[in-house]
């Protein structure tokens, strides 16, 4: 089974949205096979992010993804990467599908409530920054 690194943002913490994006995850029959909630520093979120160095919404990227609590989930399923980041929706909530997640909870194209590993590769990099030898 394939497995996906997704991310619970500060803005939608804050906003206390968990409960329902968990719920959304589980009906749609992902399985959850880790998760663990911290406050990344600004060096980790600099690290996370570090393949965007380059682009000018960077700085202010780390700043948010940093400035509160997350909730990171190891998700499994068949093509968990795709349906993954499907159920979030592109990007741009103003891009988004009705019935996806960014759609629904985010508040602008930065503070996009939810992360996913865009491939395999990555998502097994992503799940090792999180979870090390603990996934
Ligand atoms: N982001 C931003 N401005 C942009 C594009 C992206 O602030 O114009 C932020 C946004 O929070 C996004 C993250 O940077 O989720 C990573 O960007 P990426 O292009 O990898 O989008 P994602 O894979 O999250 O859809
Ligand atoms: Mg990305």
């Amino acid at each position: 089974m394939e497995q996906t690194l997704a991310i619970i943002k500060p803005d939608a913490v804050r906003r206390q949205l968990v409960g329902v994006i968990i719920s959304e995850i589980e009906m749609n029959q992902f399985a959850i096979s880790a998760i663990r909630t911290l406050r990344l520093s600004l060096g980790q979120a600099a690290q996370f992010y570090k393949q965007h160095r380059e682009k000018p919404f960077y700085d202010s990227l780390v700043a948010y993804i940093s400035s509160g609590q997350i909730f990171v989930l190891v998700l499994e399923k068949e093509n968990a990467v795709q349906e993954w980041r499907g159920l979030m929706g592109p990007t741009d909530p103003a891009k988004a599908g009705l019935l996806t997640l960014r759609r629904r909870f985010a508040i602008d194209i930065q503070l996009n409530s939810v992360h996913g590993a865009d491939s395999p590769s990555t998502a097994s990099r992503e799940i090792d920054f999180f979870f090390g030898e603990r996934k």
